[in-house]
């Protein structure tokens, strides 16, 4: 399995995106880089993209791939909770501030939405796919992806602390997820649900508490802003669990 980050922070500039994965070229994970991140000819080979909740910086590129899809004469798949459909079509795909593509051309739309149920695995696009509740401010997914030749990846999404039901249901041979703060602000990362590295610490050690092991760990959508400060605590992390942790960035890509 490849991965591919197009967007790694929570926060956009001219160098980091909102994120976004693609996974081996078809199957991409939320859409905060997505049309900015790929050519036509990338976008045209999508097959399926799965939202983890719908914050904005989630699922903003949405309505420019609808666009582009209702342009290309092809329909690309939209996986998500029914929060996320509720929160699309009232909001951005809802024919004011831009053409609601799940029901446009009618005859072909851009978008075809499936929903997804949470706790139960769907193959999308030749991947088990399975939608674990995490814990954020609103209603949001982490997916569990595994490919067809068993490799398994965990993208937690936006989360705050809480995780260990979280991790009783997945094994991957990667982790990706989130840290958006330093400790400095650990009382508005447990308000908002995000994590800091403290936290990320006492979430790593649970799994593997639970796990007997840790996987290979990217963490992703940091405050830019913050990178010095939360690099300088992250070193600290790695020192107290004994394990290597990776910084997600725009362009990079992870095999597994
Ligand atoms: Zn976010
Ligand atoms: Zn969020």
């Amino acid at each position: 399995m490849k991965i591919r980050i197009l967007g790694a922070h929570n926060i956009e500039s001219s160098s980091t995106g909102c994120t976004s994965f693609l996974i081996d070229d078809v199957l991409a994970v939320d859409a905060g880089a997505l049309t900015s991140g790929l050519s036509f000819a990338e976008q045209r080979r999508l097959q399926a993209v799965l939202l983890t909740h719908y914050h904005y910086d989630h699922i903003r590129d949405i309505p420019a791939l609808g666009m582009n899809f209702y342009l290309f004469e092809k329909t690309i798949a939209l996986y998500a909770t029914p929060p996320v459909y509720e929160a699309l079509t009232a909001h951005l795909l809802n024919n004011v501030l831009y053409p609601n593509f799940i029901e446009r051309p009618p005859e072909k739309p851009a978008i075809r939405f499936m929903t997804l149920e949470t706790g139960k695995t769907e193959t999308i696009a030749g991947y088990e796919v399975l939608p674990v509740p995490v814990s954020h401010a609103v209603p949001t997914v982490g997916y569990r992806i595994t490919s067809p030749d068993g490799k398994q990846v965990f993208i937690t999404a936006d989360t705050g602390p809480g995780l260990s039901e979280c991790w009783k249901r997945v094994s991957p041979h990667l982790l990706i997820i989130e840290l958006t703060m330093p400790n400095k602000y650990e009382s508005s990362a447990l308000q908002h649900g995000h994590l800091t590295p403290a936290l990320l610490q006492r979430e790593l050690e649970s799994f593997r508490e639970i796990k007997n092991y840790l996987p290979q760990i990217v963490v992703m959508h940091m405050n830019p802003l913050d990178e010095k400060g939360i690099k300088a605590e992250i070193a600290a992390v790695e020192k107290a669990l004994g394990i290597k942790i990776r910084f997600a960035r725009e362009g990079m890509t992870i095999s597994v």
